[in-house]
């Protein structure tokens, strides 16, 4: 079975769709969960667009090591070379070259004849070659491209040292009968297509980019790029994950692999969903709530009897944990452990201990302990390890008589307590007021969403909070089962992403 090069741009296409909302750090800790699910190419993003992703680039390309660090650039050989700074520090660097090639770009557009595009692609090609030996070219806009000009493109660009090419569907129009058939004319008039990687990036606006991208493999493409969650552009790019567990899924139709750990899926998904606030929709493909609950009583009936009765894909394949009780008040050490290894995670004794007195607290408050509060608490666990400031305790009063009132007691970055309390129009702003007083950071609060992870009035609540502090958002999350808990968790989150940023600039 051959191997698809599974390409990651969540955080370029995706990111840039999300309006640039994810911060420096944000984007290394997709990139992490990137590399755990596998995925082969990390696209991190478009470093002479911004500063920021710039920064983002260089910090990535520096940490994660195994997978193919890649930047996009302008076909420009300014541009070239920056890009080159930016992703210089990474074990396996690629610079990826993306100009238009359709005559209606072309002409509206870049107002440039075929001769000067194509000059400008082979000499972009060549420049990055001097810097790197991994180079994908994209001619952007090819599935409304004349193939024959294609076809000359892609001709020139594998000489003059393109690695991989790559062939979008910018604008979401292709069909798959149409798409797979220029893949296949690709194969037929390009004479030096062994030396490259045949690519396609996909896009949604007819709702048939992973169709799309499923066909080209098809008809021989190796790699294959899209986004978690199919975020991104307009309609969004094709959706790495519903990609990897069709290729998974009808292995005996594709007769195709990849190096994916799908186990991984659903934990990226809810960290992609949760830093750039993008929710995912409950009837997605794969990933949505409702992707594996059958609500027709015929259907149940089924899936008790035997599984795949109606069910195509065991949800455990994805990383969707169980909604079934597995622990309570009397759960001990060990029974946690063992559930924690069973839902992937290995912390070491220090993070354990902080994670079992913290599942031990939630046991008590909820009778019922479900596996998706146990991810919860293992992710507030993980996020609050690095903090500079954290909560002790809260006190709140709040009604429609009482002045929202809110005490908060603080740990500072130095070790000290600090205590103080504030009035507010509601207990979320005297909360937020209260810990403004201690942590001194000037900053506006722009979003403050709150949602529950697991059903019932006892669920754990999680909320979403952005600040923003000179032109820069920050985000900020936490989870408890008191929400007024959970949003002064998720304020200092902010708080503190915020400080480390500044930081890492001073
Ligand atoms: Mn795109």
């Amino acid at each position: 079975m051959d191997k698809v090069t599974i390409f990651d741009t969540t955080l370029r296409d995706g990111e840039q769709a999300a309006g640039g909302t994810l911060n420096v750090q944000e984007k290394l800790e997709i990139a992490r969960q990137l590399e755990k699910l596998g995925v082969d190419v990390i696209e991190a993003g478009f470093p002479i667009t911004s500063p920021g992703d710039f920064e983002a680039v260089s910090l990535i390309a520096r940490e994660v090591r195994t997978p193919v660090i890649c930047v996009l650039t302008h076909a420009n050989l300014d541009a070239v070379d920056k890009s080159w700074e930016a992703v210089k520090g990474a074990e396996n660097p690629c610079i990826h070259i993306v100009l238009s090639s359709s005559d209606i770009h072309l002409f509206y557009q870049l107002r440039k004849s075929r001769e000067e595009i194509l000059e400008m692609s082979c000499s972009t090609v060549a420049r990055a070659r001097k810097h790197v030996s991994n180079i994908e070219f994209s001619a952007m806009d090819a599935s409304r491209t004349d193939p024959a000009y294609i076809y000359q493109i892609l001709e020139a660009v594998i000489d003059a040292g393109a690695t991989t090419v790559n062939i979008p569907d910018t604008v979401g129009y292709a069909t798959p009968q149409e798409f797979g058939d220029l893949i296949d004319g690709v194969f037929q008039n390009v004479p030096n297509i062994d030396r490259a990687v045949v690519s396609v990036h996909c896009h949604n606006d007819l709702g048939m980019a992973v169709a799309n991208s499923l066909e080209a493999l098809r008809r021989g493409a190796r790699q294959v790029e899209g986004t978690i969650n199919g975020i991104g552009e307009r309609a969004g790019n094709a959706s790495l994950e519903e990609i990897v567990m069709a290729i998974k899924t009808r292995k005996d139709f594709y007769n195709l692999t990849t190096g994916i750990d799908t186990r991984q899926i659903y934990r990226t998904s809810r960290l992609v969903s949760e830093l750039t606030g993008t929710p995912v929709q409950p009837n997605k493909a794969i990933v949505g709530a409702n992707a594996f609950r059958h609500a027709s009583g015929l259907h149940q009936d089924g899936v008790i009897k035997m599984p795949s009765t109606f069910e195509i894909m065991d949800p455990k394949t994805v990383g969707i944990p169980g909604s079934s009780l597995v622990l309570g008040k009397t759960s001990g050490r060990h029974g946690f452990k063992e559930r924690l290894a069973e839902l992937g995670y290995s912390l070491p004794e220090e993070d354990f201990k902080r994670a079992f007195t913290a599942f031990k607290e939630l046991a008590d408050k909820k009778r019922e302990v479900t596996d998706k509060d146990i991810e919860s608490v293992v992710a507030e666990e993980q996020r609050t390890i690095a903090e500079a400031y954290r909560l002790d305790r809260i006190q709140v009063s709040c009604g429609d008589r009482g002045i929202p009132t809110a005490a908060v007691q603080m740990t500072t970055p130095e070790g000290e307590p600090r205590a103080d309390s504030a009035l507010g129009t509601g207990p979320v702003d005297a909360t937020c007021k209260a810990i403004d007083k201690i942590v001194a950071v000037p900053c506006k609060l722009t979003e403050f969403t709150v949602k529950s992870i697991t059903e019932g009035i006892d669920a754990i609540g999680e909320v979403l909070i952005r600040v923003e502090s000179e032109g820069i958002t920050y985000t900020g999350r936490g989870a408890d089962t008191d929400i007024i808990v959970a949003s002064a968790k998720a304020y200092i989150n902010a708080l503190n992403r915020l400080l480390a940023a500044r930081k890492t600039v001073a």
